[in-house]
């Protein structure tokens, strides 16, 4: 390799769907880009019920039409207090209708939106892969050096952390994370049921958390059940049919007998926040950037958002004869990115914690909110609005 093709404009480390999509974002503009991650079949069953922004970006970046077979479409989304407490809130439905649309989004697993981010990745002649892991970033004033696990050199001007929960860039660039375990696991798996899900995905607020219903195409759907880590460890240890009837007790059947699907995963659930989203060259996202309990589908949503807007901010620099890793445009990019990454994490802290039992104050006000989301109809379009995207990217 010459010097040439070794230094680039942008370094994406790691090749979740946060990091593939921000390689194809910065590539797809123009920025030539180099993306460390290792080709690895995708290793765990959960899917991503994708809102309406993520699905245009994901359309801007060619990467929809090669997955859209593969996904259902939410049309209504159901909240149902399954707490059994004295204050219970009444049920709430969200339709999609209601605000002009014909779906809020859609649910895709995804090993198949990966498949196609990557089938997308590998035709941009901007992007550079190196099919190998980030062992040392090391941060220069004037670009940022990094060396490959193989022992390969590179360097860019803007490095992009895409290295999940443990982020190495994070660590290179001293940004400082707050986390905070929540003592709650979700188990996830994929079940095929009698009756048809109507493109209705349902939440059940249980007092140890939520368990989810997510329409997948066909009579199948994706289960994301939230509890305490010692009952999720219990079920994902039941048979087959064990788990088929307790999770066909706690739909209460509303998709009639339900058969589980092979294979289940574990993922203990955490906030994490780091004190800044870009500094010094490195500019967070994903996971890297923002851990959330799985409510109101906001991960991998936000993670599409934070993959735009560094792509937006680079290529703007970029066509303006400037460096995209200077401090300026790692303030831009924070300021982008903090208001809608704080607003979702704090509103889905709160969401989480009022289920719980030992958030006792919290019942009452929790059940006058959902009482009012359902019965007041400008608040309900304004909230689904608000979920979907946020007021100032509109
Ligand atoms: C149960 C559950 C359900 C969820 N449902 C939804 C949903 O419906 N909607 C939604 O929007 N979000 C959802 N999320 C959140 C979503 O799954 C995550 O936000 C998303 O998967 C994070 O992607 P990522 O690319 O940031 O991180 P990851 O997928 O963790 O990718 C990070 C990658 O970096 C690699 N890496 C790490 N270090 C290095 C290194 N040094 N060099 C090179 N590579 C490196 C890792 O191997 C990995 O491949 C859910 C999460 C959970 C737990």
């Amino acid at each position: 390799m010459t010097e040439a093709s070794t230094h680039f404009d942008a370094a994406v480390i790691g090749g979740g769907p946060a990091g593939l999509a921000a390689a194809i974002a910065l590539a797809q503009a123009g920025t030539r880009t180099a993306l460390v991650a290792r080709r690895v079949p995708y290793a765990d069953n959960r899917t991503t019920a994708l809102l309406g922004a993520s699905v245009e970006l994901l359309e801007t970046l060619e990467v929809w039409p090669r997955c859209r077979d593969k996904a259902a479409a939410l049309e209504i989304m159901r909240l149902v207090d399954d707490t059994g407490r004295l204050f219970r809130a009444p049920e709430v439905r969200f339709s999609c209708h209601e605000i002009g649309l014909d779906a809020f989004g859609y649910n895709i697993d995804n090993r198949s939106l990966m498949l196609a981010l990557e089938e997308r990745a590998a035709e941009l002649p901007d992007l550079v892969r190196f099919d190998d892991e980030a062992d040392s970033v090391v941060i220069g004033d004037a670009d940022v050096a990094i060396r490959t696990a193989s022992n390969k050199f590179l360097s860019a001007r803007l490095v992009v952390g895409a290295d999940g929960r443990h982020s190495l860039c994070r660590e290179a660039a001293n940004i400082a994370v707050t986390r905070r375990d929540l003592a709650q696991t979700a188990l996830t798996f994929n079940v095929g049921h009698a009756r048809p899900h109507r493109n209705i995905s349902t939440e059940f607020h249980t007092p140890h958390g939520p368990c989810v219903f997510v329409p997948l195409p066909g009579n199948r759907s994706s289960i994301v059940w939230v509890s305490a880590p010692a009952e999720a460890e219990r079920l994902r240890a039941l048979s087959d049919e064990d788990l088929s009837a307790a999770v066909e007790k706690q739909s209460h059947s509303i998709l009639g007998r339900m058969t589980v699907e092979p294979g289940r995963n574990l993922f203990p659930l955490a906030i994490e926040r780091p004190t800044s989203f870009g500094r010094d060259r490195v500019a967070l996202v994903g996971e890297a950037a923002h851990v959330v309990p799985p409510i109101g589908a906001q991960g991998l949503n936000l993670g599409l958002r934070d993959a735009a807007d560094i792509a937006r901010l680079a290529s703007e620099a970029i066509a303006a004869g400037q460096d995209p890793g200077t401090s300026e445009v790692l303030r831009r990019y924070d300021r982008a990115r903090r208001p809608d990454i704080l607003s979702r994490t704090f509103a889905i802290d709160i969401a989480n914690r009022s289920l719980l039992n030992d958030f006792l104050p919290l019942q009452p006000v929790r059940a006058v909110g959902m009482q009012l989301l359902g019965a007041i109809g400008p608040l309900r379009r304004f909230a689904m609005r608000e979920g979907l995207t946020p007021t100032w990217r509109r």
